[in-house]
This record gives structure tokens, sequence and C-alpha cells, in this order.
């Protein structure tokens, strides 16, 4: 990383708008500005913005009149000098504005390294900084919510005291190691596993938010699937008009016009409308189906939805049973109808399948079915409390630092050299440090800060 140059790059995102702001940040950047604005020694007053006339470097000719704000080292985001020129949102005009300050010597950033910069700074550790583009990239308010506490560093809250037990755990061991005729007595042994056994009980606990987390922040997906008239569309846009997410894409899902976004108590659930599954000859309609089987491989739960109101025909068995080994739920369409019987159902269904009871037409039972949607991937009650580990780099460390003090405390019970119960404690000490960016790797933060936007 090379921290002596001075980065440049439009911080909001493409496309026109309101405002569009361009981040400047380095030892130069004060002089770079003060070529821009044509005022030699430029050094506005820090933390105060003014507006200022912006020229082309080469001509002189008035590119914009932009609002101006100067934050000085180390008080900066980056803990640089950072200048932000607060520009009108043409991409065009802000293309101009960045290539002025390329041409007057500043480089290109690349994604995330104004982050890195902070980061390199000490400004934030590696935690926060993942939170950061953890929160630009959320679904939901529940996702967001997560992303700032992390942001604020309560996750590395969290794993400050692991690494101080730790290290009440390594230094005995360490000082009877340096006294070689001293065995451990068997009560420190004892005191010193019953200590470890705790610490990995905190660690465990912690990665098993992950699983919550992970749902926050990648969602589900839950796939409507049935033949023709049970009331698939009509349950689809009962359930989208209610819940339907702000943010309508998730990642590795292709999205056409019968897969939409909808929000369960902060869990992203994408939900898809299946064209039926029926075997056809017709071209255009194996298609659809050859697209219906893919969906339903795809999906994380699929909802198999049956007419409530007449006995189930073959063609509902038969994809009942296809089914069968798959995560799904038995959805009972047009219960306001008179001939409902959820019992004839439950007589022909598998015991242990849910079986959820709704009207499409007049709402009723939707909020079980939320719930049982809920259910089925166990979500937490109530997943906006208590930090959630939504990382799966962190998740993969804390698994990795439990392993390694499982080994030890084996080793220490055993009564093994202490040379050897340390190799494992200093090698999960070095995971949980992973985590907040410590002993992060070169490499590894490299590839991180490929996944952040540019400009941040
Ligand atoms: P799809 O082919 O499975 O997508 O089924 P549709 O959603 O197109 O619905 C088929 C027919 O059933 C339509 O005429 C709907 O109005 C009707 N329908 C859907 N849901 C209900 C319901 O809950 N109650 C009643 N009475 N009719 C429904």
């Amino acid at each position: 990383m090379q921290a002596s140059d001075t980065i440049v790059a439009v911080s909001t995102p493409p496309g026109r708008g309101g405002i569009g702001i361009i981040r400047l940040s380095g030892p130069q950047a004060l002089e770079l500005a003060g070529k821009l604005l044509r005022r030699p020694n430029f050094e506005p007053e820090p933390n105060r913005v003014s507006l200022r006339v912006l020229r082309d470097p080469g001509t002189g000719e008035e590119l914009e009149r932009a609002l101006v704000t100067y934050f000085q080292a180390p008080r900066s985001f980056t803990g640089e000098d950072v200048i932000e020129f607060s520009c009108h949102g043409s991409p065009v005009l802000l293309l101009q504005i960045v290539d002025a300050l390329l041409r007057l010597g500043a480089r290109a950033a690349e994604p995330g390294e104004f982050t890195l910069r902070a980061l390199a700074n000490g400004k934030l550790n590696l935690s926060q900084a993942e939170a950061i583009r953890d929160l630009i990239e959320a679904r939901t308010t529940a996702a967001a919510r997560q992303a700032a506490r992390q942001m604020g560093g309560e996750l590395s809250a969290r794993l400050q005291p692991f690494k101080e037990t730790l290290l009440e755990i390594i230094v005995p061991l360490e000082s009877s190691l340096e006294f070689v005729e001293d065995d451990l007595p068997n009560v420190e042994i004892e005191r010193l596993s019953a200590r470890l056994s705790d610490l990995i009980r905190m660690v465990d606990e912690l990665a098993a938010t992950f699983r919550a987390g992970r749902l926050l922040k990648d969602g589900l997906k839950a796939t409507l699937v049935g033949r023709p008239n049970v009331g698939k569309s009509s349950i689809f846009n009962a359930l989208l008009k209610q819940d339907r997410a702000i943010v309508t894409d998730l990642p590795g899902t292709t999205r056409d016009a019968l897969s939409e976004v909808i929000n369960l108590e902060g869990i992203p659930v994408l939900l898809t409308d299946t064209a039926g599954v029926r075997e056809s000859a017709d071209a255009i309609e194996r298609i659809g189906i050859e697209r219906t089987r893919r969906a339903i491989s795809d999906a994380d739960l699929l909802l198999v939805v049956v007419d409530g109101s007449e006995p189930l025909t073959a063609e509902d068995q038969e994809l009942i049973s296809e089914v069968a080994e798959s995560p799904h739920l038995i959805v009972a369409n047009k219960c306001d109808l008179g001939s409902f019987s959820l019992q004839r159902l439950l007589q022909v269904v598998t015991d242990g399948v849910e079986v959820i009871a709704v009207s499409a037409r007049t709402g009723q039972g939707l909020e079980d079915l939320r719930k049982a949607v809920l259910r089925s991937c166990s979500a937490p009650e109530n997943s906006i409390e208590g930090l959630l580990l939504t990382n799966a780099r962190h998740y993969d460390l804390l698994r990795r630092a439990s392993d390694s003090l499982k080994a030890s405390r084996k080793l220490l019970e055993e009564s093994a050299s202490e040379e050897l119960v340390l190799v494992g404690l200093y090698d999960a000490l070095r995971y949980l440090g992973q985590i907040t960016g410590e002993t992060t790797p070169e490499d590894v933060l490299t590839q991180i800060f490929s996944t952040f936007c540019i400009g941040k």
C-alpha cells in the first residue's frame, strides 16, 4: 500500500442526482485543490464549507461552483488531509473535475481505498471497515442496524475480553515453560482448563449467531409452486402488497418479473412465483417449466400451494411427493370458501409437514404463513435484538479459534508440554486478531477491500 500519494474518486453513486461528491485524500490534497481553485496558498479553515469556483487547470475555464470542505489530518475519515467537493450531480461534470485532479497529479482511488487508508491510520479497525460496506449494502433496516452496531465497534468490544482471557491463560503457561523443573500442579491445570472451557463457550455462542446474521444479510429464497389456479399469483401479490422490500435484488439470484424481495421482520425474502409445474409438449411452456425446476432446486424453502376448497388432485399429490426431500411447507389456499377443509388435507399430507390455511382473497392466515416461513429458517424470534455475526469471514475465524482452543484444552488435560498447549492458544489469538485486523495478512486485506465500492 502506498500511503504517500493523493487519491481521488467520485463518492456518490453513478448517474445523475441533486449533488455529486468528489473526495480527494492524501498529503497533496490541499495543494491540488488550490491549483483547481487557482488559489496557490489555499488553506481554508478545517470543517467549514465554502463556495468556490473550480477551473480547468489547462485553460482556466470555469468548470463548476462547488461547496468545498477541508478536513485536516488527522481529523478526517482517512486520517489524511481530505477535501470534499460537493458539486452538481452531473456524471459528465464530475468526470471532468476528477480528470482535472488526475492531470494535476492525483491518482484514481481503488475500490475501498479511502477506507483502507482509514484502517492504516488507525481511524477504525477491520471489522468496522467491513461494517461500512455492509451498511451500504444492507437490504433491510434490521441489516442496516446490525452493520451500524458493528461500525460503532460493538464486535471489537465483544472480542476484547476473549483476547484478555486468552492472555490470562497464556501467561502462566509461558512462565511455567521458563521454569522447566516445575510441572504445572494439577489444581492449576484444572483452573486453566475451566477458564478455557468458559472461553470456548463464549466464542461458540458468538459464532452461533451467524446463522441468523447470515439470513439477515443474504436473505432467504422462497418459491411458490403448485398447479395452475390454486392461487400462487394471488398469494404472491398479497404478500408483496404488505411486505415489499425497498431494494429488490439479492446476491446470486436472477430476477425476472416473477421474483420480488419482501421483508419479513428484517429478513429479506426473495419470493418467486413459478409458471406452474406441469409436463408439457409446448416449447414455450417447456422453457417455463425448465425455469420452474431451476427455481425449485435453487430455493431454500418451497411453498407448495394447493386449493384447499377441493380435494387434492393427482397433480397436487405428485408435486407433494416430488418436493418431499426439499424443505417445504404446504399452503392451503382459499380458506374463505365454504368447501374449504383443512381436515381433508391433513389426512393426505405426510406427518411432520406443516400445513398453513390461508386466503389470498381475504388475507386470512397470511400472518401464520409469514411466521412459518421465518420458523422454517430458524430465524430468531426477534432478529433485531443482540449482536449478530453477519460476516462469513468473521464466522470462519471464530470457528478456527474455537477449534484451536479445543485442541489446546485436550492437550492441557492430557498433561502435554506447555509448549504444545501454547501453539493452539497463540493460533486462537491470531485468528481473533484477524477479525479486527491486527493480525490480518496483507493479501487478505487487499481481497476484502476489493469488494468495496469506489469512492468509499
Ligand atoms: P395461480 O395460477 O396458481 O397463480 O392462481 P391465481 O392466483 O391466478 O388464482 C386462480 C384463481 O383463484 C383466480 O380466479 C383467483 O381470483 C382465485 N383465488 C386465488 N386465491 C383465492 C382465495 O384465497 N380465495 C378465493 N375464493 N379465490 C382465490
